[in-house]
């Protein structure tokens, strides 16, 4: 792949085709024609993921293609390149980048943007790393799916009860809105199959959901997030608040109350860490990037940090006197800084004076499978079907194009007319599923020696 560009132009590079990411190159894009800027986007996939909505994969009501929005359709003369970066060298302006094929580059840049978002947080719990799944991608989602399908597929062929109901019981950990649309979903299709396949009884189906914390969403408030529990408590749901896992095995689960459950499924959505990618960079907060209110990196022009990876301030939150708020790691900040940073970029070339981000949150939408779900709008606390419908007409004005928002209402109608298919089409199940597997953190190299990786490569093929 070779790229010129004229002399004096200079080069973005934004890591990471994200919420934020995206946002940033397509405002770059409209306010920069190209003898303007060369701009490169860094990701190792072809689409941009819209993370809310994986719930709603894994549980088959939307296809994966739904979900994906494919950045050819997206972009015009921003240049792609396929692989991650690994690593930066700030004081020689250099990405280190490994592409899809394995090769490595370094590349130059003028300005940068990291949005490389987030990975699974894990502790250091036995077998936890090796046998819990995540729910951050989309062969996460898709693999998710396979496997719970398979579990109750093997469960009604089992010969001992003891087997069914291992087979049957699905735990789910992390009670943020992640883990509990993932629960919500999955029982959702649970149930539905549970009636539908021979061998299998509704009432052997269980699900647990467990969080640390005592409360489950606590950014819903006291009320909505006690109104999700008893909606997901009177379909069978069993809650372990306060309590999180000891160890975990191809077949049990021990938790920290010191029970232990035998199931074979354990969905580990506990939290995000920033991205490995950040390591060494700057100060971090809670593992975040620490930048400015402008997405700046302290110390060093041109480059700006942003969505999961960083520690944006919430000065909407600081104004309202909570002291050294930060933005919270959601899509909807993630989306609203890129649009920022992007602006920021063009005022750093022009010498102009930086924006600072401010943005008041419109409220968390929560989807608890079916027509079920708990909103909280601009303020204004909703459930059931109203909150439904708040939800999914959220994420219908959230998707980034016209064409992905007709595949997720196709999608909807046509898994609300004919239902599930439970359709296994063994998404993984040849490749090792562990966390770090699926989400490559196992790729980056140490902070310190990324100069030495990058002065050993070759020079950028793309600079005249
Ligand atoms: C299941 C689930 C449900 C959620 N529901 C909601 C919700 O209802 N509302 C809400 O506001 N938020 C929700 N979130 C959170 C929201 O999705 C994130 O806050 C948001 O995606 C962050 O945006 P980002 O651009 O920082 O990162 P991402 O959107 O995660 O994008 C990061 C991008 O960087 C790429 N990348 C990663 N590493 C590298 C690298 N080293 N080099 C190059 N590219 C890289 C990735 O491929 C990806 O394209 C949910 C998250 C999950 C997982």
């Amino acid at each position: 792949m070779t790229q010129t560009r004229a002399a004096g132009v200079p080069r973005i590079i934004v890591v990471g085709a994200g919420f934020a990411g995206l946002a940033c190159v397509r405002r770059l894009e409209r306010r920069l024609p190209p003898d303007k800027a060369q701009i490169l986007l860094v990701d190792p996939t072809s689409a941009s993921l819209y993370l809310p909505l994986l719930p709603q994969v894994a549980s088959g009501v939307l296809a994966a293609s739904s979900v994906a929005v494919p950045l050819a359709r997206l972009l015009r003369h921003t240049l792609r390149v396929p692989g991650g970066a690994l690593g930066v060298d700030l004081p020689a302006k250099t990405i280190y980048v490994k592409k899809i094929t394995g090769e490595d580059e370094a590349l130059r840049y003028d300005y940068l943007v990291l949005a490389p978002g987030s990975v699974t947080r894990t502790f250091e719990i036995p077998g936890l790393a090796e046998h819990a799944r995540g729910m951050k991608t989309l062969k996460q989602a898709l693999n998710l799916r396979d496997h719970v399908i398979a579990q109750l597929e093997l469960a009604a062929a089992a010969n001992t009860e003891e087997e069914k109901r291992r087979r049957c019981t699905f735990l789910v950990v992390g009670g943020g809105y992640a883990g509990t649309e993932t629960c919500a979903c999955l029982l959702e299709l649970t149930t539905n199959a549970a009636r539908r396949l021979p061998g299998l009884a509704p009432e052997l189906i269980s699900w647990t959901l467990a969080d640390l914390a005592d409360k489950l969403m606590p950014e819903l408030g006291e009320d909505l997030g006690g109104v999700a529990m008893r909606m997901l408590a009177r379909r069978g749901v069993n809650f372990k608040l306060g309590t999180s896992v000891a160890a975990v095995t191809d077949t049990e689960v021990k938790l920290t109350d010191g029970t232990a459950l035998a199931t074979e499924t354990c969905v580990w959505t506990a939290g995000v860490a920033a991205s490995p990618l950040v390591r060494g960079l700057g100060e971090t907060s809670r593992g975040r990037l620490v930048v400015g209110a402008d997405m700046r990196l302290p110390g060093w022009e041109g480059v700006f940090a942003l969505g999961d990876c960083a520690a944006v301030p919430d000065l909407a939150k600081q104004r309202d006197g909570v002291e050294g708020a930060v933005c919270p790691p959601t899509a909807q900040h993630a989306m609203r800084q890129g649009k920022v940073a992007a602006d920021n970029v063009i005022c750093t070339m022009g010498g102009r004076p930086l924006r600072e981000y401010y943005h008041k949150d419109l409220g968390l939408v929560v989807d608890l499978g079916g027509p079920r779900a708990v909103a909280k709008p601009l303020g204004i606390p909703l459930s059931g079907v109203p909150a439904q419908i708040a939800t999914r007409g959220y994420h219908i004005m959230a998707m980034p194009s016209i064409r992905s928002r007709l595949r997720v209402l196709g999608n909807w109608a046509s898994h609300g007319v004919a239902g599930d298919d439970l359709l296994r089409v063994d998404m993984g199940m040849d490749r090792p599923r562990t966390l770090a597997g699926y989400e490559f953190t196992d790729m980056y190299p140490d902070p310190e020696h990324i100069s030495g990786i990058i002065e050993g490569l070759e020079s950028d093929s793309r600079e005249q």
